[in-house]
């Protein structure tokens, strides 16, 4: 079976009439790179900043961001890398950036609210993106997103980085900034939203939400389900939104990349997906099978 998917990974992404399906992947630290071939996929859909975060010798500078984005941008070339600002908080704490006791972290102050919060640090990360923007096709993505505020917020922290920049005389560009779908107020009412320059649906928290069950609760998992309908219809309304204002949407959370919910992504009008390096050959197989109407 793996020499089998390997082939597959090599193919574009396809449903069974031939018709386009964009099969991009994520990426949690630079090094895994090395050992993928770009052609396998699309471009990178989700890069997960919060590696940078964790690092013993504390938050990382601009110049250590830099680095790290602009190789990630040269080794995807022309192909469009998504780097998400970082999502500290929830299941993903930071020492000196999260906030220690709240009662319920996952509803708490995690992603772009805690970015907000701390706009000294959530600068150095703006700068350093703006820095990488000319070595490659970069869009910038916001987690967490809940209300169109936050969207107004960020816009003006990364044009604040983007002309301290230009009178300092750096080299930068001012990448696209969009949004994570992954709180049900966005995907219930994406046409809100319209200042996002694109839209990438996070289905892993956007279906401990919608289902109220935690995604790290093993006692609950069961109801933590990618496979509701409720997650397809949110799915479904956040594609007819895109197609209506004219912004991109994929999707990067795990149901991406099972094949037990592909054909219900398919059906939904979905046709980007971001998944695991590992899981690009079984989904590009698996979409082969599934008709445009996401029937079998
Ligand atoms: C998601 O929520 O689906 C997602 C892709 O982000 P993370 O798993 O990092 O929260
Ligand atoms: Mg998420």
């Amino acid at each position: 079976r793996a020499v089998v998917e390997a082939e597959a990974a090599r193919l574009p992404g396809r449903l069974a009439d031939g018709s386009p399906v964009r099969v991009l992947i994520n990426v949690a630290e630079p090094e895994e790179l090395d050992a993928i071939d770009p052609a396998i996929c699309d471009g990178i859909g989700l890069v997960r900043t919060e590696f940078l975060f964790h690092s013993p010798g504390g938050l990382p500078d601009e110049e250590t961001q830099f680095r790290a984005y602009r190789r990630m941008l040269e080794w995807a070339g022309e192909r469009p890398v998504t780097i998400r600002t970082v999502d500290a908080g929830g299941d993903k704490p930071v020492p000196g950036l999260t906030i220690d006791g709240e009662s319920n972290p996952f509803l708490g102050t995690r992603g772009v609210r805690l970015s907000l919060l701390r706009p000294e640090i959530f600068r150095i990360q703006l700068r350093a993106l703006a820095r990488a923007a000319p070595h490659g096709n970069l869009k910038v993505m916001l987690p967490m997103v809940t209300v169109p505020g936050e969207i107004e917020a960020a816009t003006r922290l990364l044009d604040a980085a983007v002309a301290e920049l230009a009178a300092e005389g750096i080299s930068h560009m001012r990448p696209p900034l969009g949004i994570m779908v992954e709180v049900p107020a966005v995907a219930v009412v994406p046409d809100l939203y319209a200042d996002a320059a694109f839209f990438s649906i996070g289905s892993n928290d956007l279906t401990q939400y919608a289902t109220a069950a935690a995604r790290d609760i093993a006692a609950v998992a069961p109801l933590c389900d990618a496979g509701h309908p409720a997650v397809a219809a949110l799915v479904a309304n956040v594609v007819r939104a895109g197609e209506r204002l004219g912004r991109e949407v994929s999707l990067c959370g795990d149901m991406g990349g099972d094949p037990r919910h592909l054909p219900a992504l398919v059906a939904a009008g979905l046709r980007a997906v971001s998944v695991a390096p590992r899981l690009v050959g079984r989904v590009k197989q698996a979409l082969a099978a599934i008709g445009p109407d996401g029937a079998a």
